[in-house]
């Protein structure tokens, strides 16, 4: 592999670029997960999950990827049969979704059109007319990753109780967590699905479960088979601090570092931030003269977005030019508009000039690979972070007298 100077440009929606300090902090020696040292990391990094998740419940951590969180889920609340509701917002609800069907959940998927979140008021009049309450559960991705459209979990909570149906709310939250506003204790919700390798800018390797006390009750009688994702050997063995298994102990040390790098920042500098590069990247999106997936102003993604490319132009044509002239990986299309959008990752450890570099690269890859577009999304984009207005250039000849 040929040398590439400079840092390589991880824009993808995860995972997403980690950052010295959290590098650093992996890199030490591994310890005895059942020593004495390692019970001050584990009660470290499962406190710290709280104040992130925003809630007083406990936070189970495995060693895996979002999708064994997923599974972790779905395991420990659910029985085969039960009745779920789901909503076909993206890739991501289609695949959790499968996942729901395959353990043998009775899955109704509402279809959707990849524009928009989930409707509350559809998820209020479902509820309502289940009188017999079959229902069991109701499961939602905060952020759709395929699509840059994000729910408004605290309505479709607000919908749950108006309906005054018991189903559990479970919400997915792997590429939300730590960069959108996020409160698993306030809103209510019984799981929250997340993972390590995007809001939180660790590698890949961690999955999370905040688990709501009813959620633990639901976890007391159901009837899934479960051994590796039992919650009720992590939470016994974490209240020492420790894991029923071997934890991966190296990203234990990485999550104590992001959690204290995102309490220094502040949670609500980081949601802030997360907006603005949000915004200025629709800016961005709308000088080229693309179109942003997302339809509802309401539902915009702040740790990504999705750009439908022109009729008759290849989204992964463009990535690959850009990946190949200005190496920047941009996110493919997945499941039903592959090829047809490509997605900015403007989440974790970023910054304004990074995100200029980003659309920059995109700018420039638009040009390289004859897509048609308007010049001038770079600088739309300055404009709208730099909310100050320019000082008019001096004349030079002025200037020299
Ligand atoms: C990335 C992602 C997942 C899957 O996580 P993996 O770690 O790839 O298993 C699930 N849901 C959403 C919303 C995601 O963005």
């Amino acid at each position: 592999m040929k040398h590439r100077p400079g840092r390589h440009f991880l824009q993808i929606p995860g995972p997403t670029n980690v950052p010295d300090r959290v590098l650093r902090a992996i890199d030490r020696p591994t310890i005895d997960h059942r020593g004495p040292d390692f019970a001050l990391l584990g009660k470290e990094v499962l406190e710290g999950c709280r104040a992130i998740f925003q809630t007083s419940d406990p936070v189970i951590i495995f060693p895996s990827s979002g999708t064994g969180a997923w599974e972790a889920c779905i395991v420990n609340t659910l029985s085969p049969g039960d009745k779920v509701l789901a909503f076909e917002t993206g890739q991501f609800a289609v695949l959790w979704q499968a996942m729901g069907k395959r353990l043998g959940l009775d899955v109704e998927f509402v279809p959707g059109d990849w524009r928009h979140g989930v409707d509350p008021a559809q998820v209020e009049a479902r509820l309502v007319e289940d009188h017999a309450h079959t229902i069991k559960a109701v499961m939602v991705v905060h952020n759709e990753t395929s699509t840059g459209v994000t729910s408004r979990i605290p309505e479709i909570r607000k919908a749950i109780d108006n309906a005054r149906h018991p189903a559990l709310l479970l919400v997915d939250t792997v590429s939300s967590l730590a960069s959108i506003e996020y409160k698993h204790g306030e809103w209510g919700v019984d799981v929250t699905v997340s993972g390590s390798q995007k809001g939180l800018m660790l590698p890949p390797g961690l999955g999370f479960n905040a688990v709501s006390k009813k959620a633990i009750a639901a976890s007391k009688t159901n009837r899934m088979t479960r051994s590796y994702w039992d919650w009720d050997e992590m939470l016994k063995a974490n209240v020492s601090g420790y894991f029923p298994y071997t934890p991966a102990t190296n990203l234990l040390y990485g999550l104590r570092e992001a959690i204290a790098m995102l309490m220094e920042e502040g949670l609500q500098e980081v949601f802030a931030r997360h907006r603005r590069h949000g915004e200025a990247t629709r800016a961005a999106v709308q000088c080229w003269g693309l179109e942003v997936l997302a339809l509802d102003p309401r539902e915009y993604s702040s740790s990504l977005t999705a750009v439908i490319m022109p009729q008759g132009h290849d989204a992964d044509h463009f990535r690959n030019i850009a990946l190949d002239k200005y190496d920047i990986s941009l996110g493919t299309g997945l499941g039903k508009v592959k090829g047809k959008v490509f997605r900015i990752g403007h989440l974790g450890d970023f910054n304004d000039l990074m995100l200029i570099g980003s659309l920059g690269g995109v700018e420039m890859g638009l040009r390289a690979a004859g897509v048609p577009h308007n010049a001038g999304g770079v600088q739309a984009a300055m404009d709208s972070l730099s909310k100050e207005s320019v000082p008019t250039p001096v004349n030079q000849v002025t200037a020299v007298r």
